[in-house]
């Protein structure tokens, strides 16, 4: 079986974890931070709070925007779920913005056509989420330029694009957001089992973000409210969660980061050999802007005909290549389709769910396996 994505564990990472596992601190000791310092580092970005996963750190980051009821947040409907509950976890509304359906990122014409509506009937969203579909960042300039237009914040959605570049920037350095998310569930670019990160500029966002990881409770005498009782006091301030990522997830994902480059490198690498083999087929590969480097987290093809897409996956999978879809329109999934949403809501992102497949990609995938998979796919077709 050739899986659709797949982590990379060597000796060192499992020294990691032990050699965690057996010193003082499971949890809240000195991982947590020596990883949020690598990220910082790699990023470019002055603060990141690492956390249990990234759906957690969605949820706060919303949070943190003040998003709630009478709120409206909008995001991709090509993404995971995930991006689209953070606002709901909050009390606020979710909307969808199309896609464009060459790169399957969110379409900035699609959003300013959109947000000029909202204006005219004074509904415009608090908080934008646009995702960087398969490790492509968002035109994040044309998104910043909208925002400063029309007065919302951005939470970009990088679960797919830890170490990914856009326009000279990094991925995760804020420079045309307000907080970056990043996750590292095993099948993502780098992984710590379950876990996941927020990046920001800003000191308060910072702040916040971390009280509201632990349950809203600081211990930072800088920042109590009141006279502290004793060496033992805390203080709960607002109502938070349990968002920690542990110190064993942490040592692992220290030691993940070191190979980041290298993993980014060897998944441009296949994609690009993927590319060459697949020029003959009547299928294309997402549309890549000039201005990024993708993480290449998924190799993503769009085929012409699309009454082939389901034989397609079937063939492949029945051939041993776990082909895959990502993702279902997010709101045809019934949960949405209750909140009352049309099922071919957006007719871009319907047209790409009729075409998209997603191909194996991962570090470990090797070219005569890309060979198989090319066969595979070229019998079906
Ligand atoms: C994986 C993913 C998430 C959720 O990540 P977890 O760490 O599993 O919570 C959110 N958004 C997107 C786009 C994802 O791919």
């Amino acid at each position: 079986m050739i899986p659709y994505g797949r982590q990379d564990i060597n000796q060192s990472d499992i020294d990691a974890v032990i050699d965690t596992l057996t010193s003082d601190w499971l949890t809240q000791g000195p991982k947590v931070p020596e990883f949020e310092a690598a990220i910082t580092e790699i990023c470019d970005v002055e603060h990141a709070v690492a956390l249990s996963n990234a759906t957690a750190a969605l949820h706060i980051s919303c949070l943190a925007l003040d998003v709630g009821e009478n709120d409206i947040v909008w995001t991709s409907p090509i993404s995971f779920v995930a991006s689209a509950n953070c606002a709901l976890y909050c009390g606020a509304t979710v909307d969808f913005v199309d896609i464009d359906q060459s790169t399957g990122n969110m379409c900035i014409k699609a959003l300013e056509r959109k947000l000029i509506g909202a204006k005219h009937v004074g509904l415009l969203p608090k908080v934008v989420i646009p995702v960087h579909l398969a490790g492509q960042s968002c035109d994040m300039e044309s998104i910043y330029k909208l925002s400063l237009r029309f007065g919302f914040k951005i939470i970009e959605d990088a679960s797919h694009a830890i170490g990914a570049m856009y326009k000279e920037t990094q991925v995760g350095s804020c420079q045309y957001s307000d907080i970056t998310v990043f996750s590292f569930h095993p099948v993502k670019i780098i992984t710590t089992a379950e876990g996941g990160c927020a990046t920001t500029k800003s000191p308060e966002l910072a702040k916040t973000l971390r009280q509201l990881r632990s349950h809203g409770i600081t211990g930072n005498p800088s920042e109590l409210e009141h006279d502290a009782h004793g060496p033992w006091y805390y203080e709960q301030q607002r109502l938070g969660f349990n968002y920690r990522m542990t110190d064993l997830q942490a040592a692992l994902g220290v030691s993940q980061l070191t190979r980041l480059t290298r993993f980014i490198e060897r998944r441009n690498q296949l994609a690009k050999y993927y590319q060459t083999k697949l020029t003959q087929l009547p299928c294309q590969h997402l549309a890549q802007s000039k201005d990024v480097w993708s993480a290449y987290h998924l190799f993503i093809v769009l085929l012409e005909n699309s009454a082939q897409q389901k034989a397609i996956i079937q063939h492949l999978r029945n051939n041993g290549v776990i082909a895959h879809l990502h993702y279902i329109p997010i709101y045809k999934q019934p949960y949405y389709q209750k909140l009352g949403f049309p099922s071919d809501y957006c007719p871009n992102a319907e047209s790409y769910y009729a075409r998209a497949i997603t191909l194996p990609l991962h570090p470990n995938l090797t070219e005569s396996e890309i060979d198989y998979i090319v066969e595979q796919l070229e019998a079906c077709i």
